[in-house]
């Protein structure tokens, strides 16, 4: 395990340009070589996105499900050296059956190319208050919502999927509620959680991975969204870094990982977690909810809210302690925050 500090507050802003240059190179440099596409309908396209993300080692393969500019439905699987068509046809037979097995196209992609596709596939997703939208779309945010931009790069939260929109939906909630002032994103992606908090409250927040690409990707990603000084982005698996340590406890925590590391993450992260804190768990089948509330009850945490989306269940869990949440009305963000996405 690995952890060191993010540069983190004080640090300059980089210029948002030579951001958005960053990502590009580190996108193109990393990028995919092949690709294998299906259209479909949109339930099939987010079946087999889901099976293949879960199912290929992420280090080598990004999969997604989007609707194009033409309002087809696709899934896209992008690969960083040429796979094996024969199994990962038969992964997309076992997602979404033999059409669209025998609908799947392998072509060879330019780096650049693929870093152009990536980026105009991401149609806004709208959560609640929050918008994630790519920069294509920064000027298209209504002025009663928070835009996310997000540079998806090689990390995983655009909000295309019912676990990030459910934890963004939980967020929400919260945000009607009252104000979270020390927050922890755990399996932080692209960071799009802990940017989405650090937006609506104007709070600093703690967000790690276990993927160094991700982290790099949030650093960016929290700059491109005017949060850079209150995200702090470190790598770090599971609970254990010492930097998670020092900053608890926490009043709101989101770990949106899979049953696995939830499960095994419950004692800790009920004892990082402050009293009256809430935890925001996601990456959760339906059928998993379960196991993981019995996990978290046993550590004295009560369901506060079940979330089902796309197949997926989100879940709001409270620590006992103070009633409701911690300074309640007081959730206006600071004057001057920007609400909207970048503006230019
Ligand atoms: N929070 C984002 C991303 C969720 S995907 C969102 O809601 O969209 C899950 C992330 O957890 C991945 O980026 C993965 O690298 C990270 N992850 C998986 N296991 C982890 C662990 N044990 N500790 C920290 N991060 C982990």
């Amino acid at each position: 395990m690995s952890s060191r500090a993010a540069p983190g507050a004080g640090a300059e802003p980089p210029q948002r340009d030579g951001i958005a240059d960053r990502i590009a190179a580190i996108i193109t440099a990393l990028a995919s070589t092949s690709l294998a596409r299906v259209v479909t309908d949109q339930a099939t396209a987010k079946r087999i996105a889901t099976l293949l993300h879960e199912t290929l080692p992420p280090e080598d393969t990004a999969a997604s499900a989007f609707e194009d500019e033409t309002g087809r439905w696709c899934a896209e699987i992008h690969f960083s050296s040429p796979p094996d068509e024969a199994a990962v046809r038969a992964l997309v037979a076992a997602a979404g059956g033999d059409a669209a097995a025998a609908a799947l196209v392998f072509e060879q992609v330019r780096p650049k190319d693929w870093v152009q596709a990536s980026l105009a596939g991401l149609t806004p997703v709208d959560a609640g208050r929050f918008r994630v939208h790519g920069s294509h779309d920064r000027g298209s945010v209504p002025g009663n919502r928070i835009g996310l931009e997000i540079e998806a790069a090689l990390a995983f939260g655009t909000g295309h999927h019912g676990t990030t929109r459910g934890c963004l939906l939980a967020l929400d909630g919260l945000v009607k509620r009252g104000k979270y002032r020390r927050i922890l994103d755990v399996g932080t992606g692209t960071g799009v959680l802990a940017i989405a908090a650090a937006r609506a409250w104007y709070v600093p927040a703690l967000a790690t991975d276990i993927d160094p690409l991700a982290v790099a990707a949030t650093r960016g990603n929290a700059w491109l969204n005017r949060a850079g000084p209150k995200i702090e982005a470190i790598c770090a698996a599971g609970l254990s870094a010492r930097r998670i340590r020092e900053r608890a406890p926490y009043d709101l925590i989101f770990a949106n990982i899979l049953l696995g590391p939830l499960v095994r993450m419950a004692a800790p992260m009920a004892r990082l977690a402050a009293p009256g804190a809430r935890i925001v768990l996601s990456g959760l089948l339906p059928t998993h909810a379960h196991a993981a509330l019995a996990a978290y009850r046993a550590q004295g945490l009560t369901l506060e809210k079940r979330l089902p989306l796309d197949g997926w269940m989100t879940l709001v869990m409270a620590k006992p302690g103070r009633e409701g949440a911690p300074a309640a009305n007081d959730s206006a963000p600071a004057t001057g925050w920007p609400r909207r996405g970048i503006v230019n």
